[in-house]
């Protein structure tokens, strides 16, 4: 869609009246939207509403998609950019959901497929999909301070690759943020690598194998244990927190109010 239209079609969608439905099912399903400070509401459904406008969803294997499914994927990506740009996620156009944790055969091009078949959680493409087990939402909904959540973790990919690499870094406020970021995040994910403390305590294994890994699992970790993650490498919680624009470690009524445009 060209940029001029989508600018009219968004700003249209947000005079509309969010419907009642969904946030019944925000409010039932979603944890971290019943918690949300209440200015920043506004924000987080508007960009909602863009998200389930713009991407299209496709049940996978007879799976089939609901208002819920719908609602509560959107409500994770877009938990990730309530501070930033929603055009941050234009590259992404479909999300495909499966029931279950899902087999299939390598994919490539895409990020957490399996090397070789085996069971999959989620799946980024630099094509522009993102591939989700319903049950590894809901499962990252229910347990929402265990670090892990794998629809937070694909939509960090996604956002990654704004810039049209997977390479754990996206698009950053200013060209002065590059260095200290490559500098935090280098120096965290060889740590890890090598099996040190205290980043093992707090980052999964799986952030070693790569910097793209890296920056999802840190992600994950930073919405889902953010206290614990500013206590142990306050350093890292710094450089998301800069890129987030958010600081979920502090209490919800501390939190900084939503930028106005
Ligand atoms: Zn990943």
């Amino acid at each position: 869609m060209f940029g001029i239209l989508r600018r009219w079609r968004r700003s249209r969608l947000l005079k509309e009246p969010f419907p009642a439905e969904w946030i019944a099912i925000l409010q039932e399903k979603v944890p971290f939207y019943v918690s949300m400070k209440p200015s920043l509401t506004p924000r987080f459904l508007g960009q909602l509403q863009i998200f389930l406008d713009e991407k299209h969803f496709e049940g996978a294997q007879g799976f089939v998609i609901t208002d819920e499914v719908r609602v509560v994927i959107a409500a994770i990506a877009v938990r990730l950019t309530t501070y930033l740009d929603i055009s941050m996620y234009d590259r992404l156009t479909e999300i495909v959901v499966y029931q279950e944790d899902y087999r299939h055969p390598n994919q490539k091009n895409a990020l957490d497929g399996p090397e070789q078949p085996g069971i999959v959680y989620g799946e980024a493409h630099r094509f522009g999909t993102v591939v989700l087990s319903w049950k590894a939402v809901i499962r990252g909904l229910r347990h929402e301070d265990d670090g892990q959540d794998t629809a937070t973790h694909e939509f960090a990919h996604v956002l990654d690759i704004a810039d049209g690499s997977f390479d754990g870094t996206p698009i950053l406020p200013s060209m002065r943020d590059y260095r200290p970021w490559a500098e935090v995040m280098s120096q965290h994910f060889f740590a890890l690598r090598d099996g040190k403390r205290p980043e093992r305590k707090v980052l999964d294994d799986y952030g070693a194998k790569n910097e793209a890994e890296f920056f999802a699992v840190a992600s994950e970790v930073f919405f889902e244990k953010p206290e614990k993650l500013q206590k142990l490498l306050p350093d890292l919680y710094a450089c998301l927190r800069s890129f987030y624009r958010w600081d979920p470690a502090l209490p919800t009524e501390q939190q900084p109010d939503p930028p106005t445009s």
